[in-house]
């Protein structure tokens, strides 16, 4: 197959395209990686959204090695000609959303997301895909390595936190590859990775996980102090609460399992409603 027509400097150049670190631009400039990148979506016919496809180098991927329907959202104009050049390549299949993704609300039902994201907004953007009521089937993002390695710590490691507790309660995280800085242009001043990410099938009610989210901002919010320190103006009756989660109270939040977690969220409900 004929290889796609990756932008490349001298195309950005000839776009007259400059990047935003407002926006956090980093444009990919390195084949090897998009096409890495779109593997996991190769064989879906479900539809899949790029969230800032920029000049688009994941997005010819996409168009070339998978077949599912592309949906494109983007936020800054100074691209909406360049994507539209690609778009004319089979109107049918890719449509292009010039839209904030923080401003869409009607996914479908099944579904695959993937994105270079913009660094600074990284971790929201990711949250607000996996509480949706239909979360992503698949998602492949780019992130800045050091968030890639907070997504699937583990406990004990000085990665592990808020996090790390939530995302791996709603999903499971792995990474696909590191990718180094000089695969963009701008070189961003960070080291990068690409992580997958699939929710699992059952979803946690909302409740649940906004006790979740309470109790994980008090423990960690106090990293250093002991959980019975950080925990005691959450809960009703702490000495119950640890009797009934199998704790001491003298434990680190980075000592404490996802599991454990979950455990204490369900507690602090009980406790609440009693
Ligand atoms: N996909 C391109 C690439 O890999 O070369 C660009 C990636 S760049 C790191 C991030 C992209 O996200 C930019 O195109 C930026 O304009 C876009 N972006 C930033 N915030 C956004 C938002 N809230 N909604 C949609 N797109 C956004």
């Amino acid at each position: 197959m004929k290889n796609p027509p990756y932008p490349d400097r001298d195309i950005l150049h000839t776009w007259g395209l400059s990047p935003k670190k407002s926006l956090g631009q980093n444009f990919l400039l390195l084949p090897e990686v998009v096409e890495k990148m779109v593997v996991p979506f190769e064989s879906t016919m479900d539809p899949i959204y790029e969230i800032g496809p920029g000049p688009g180098a994941l997005t010819w991927a996409l168009y070339h090695f998978t077949k599912a329907p592309l949906t494109l959202i983007e936020k800054d104009s100074q691209f909406y000609p360049i994507l539209e050049r690609l778009q004319k390549e089979d109107s049918n299949r890719i449509t292009l959303l010039p839209s904030d993704f923080f401003h869409i609300k009607d996914f479908p039902k099944h579904y695959f997301v993937t994105g270079n994201l913009p660094y600074n907004v990284a971790t929201e953007m990711i949250f607000k895909l996996l509480t949706q009521d239909h979360p992503p089937q698949h998602m492949v993002f780019m992130v800045q390595l050091e968030v890639a390695e907070r997504l699937y710590a583990k406990p004990g490691s000085k990665d592990y936190g808020r996090l790390s507790v939530m995302v791996q309660w709603l999903a499971k995280a792995w990474r696909q590859q590191v990718v180094p800085s000089e695969a963009f242009w701008p070189a961003p001043k960070v080291t990068s990775a690409v992580v997958e990410i699939v929710p699992h099938p059952t979803r946690k009610p909302l409740a649940l996980q906004k006790a979740m989210s309470q109790i994980l901002a008090q423990a960690f919010g106090h990293r250093r102090k002991m959980i019975r320190a950080s925990l005691k103006k959450v809960f009703p009756d702490l000495e119950a609460t640890f009797q009934a989660a199998n704790l001491t109270g003298t434990e680190r939040p980075e000592d404490l399992s996802v599991q454990t977690f979950e455990d204490l969220a369900k507690i602090y409900q009980k406790q609440v409603k009693a």
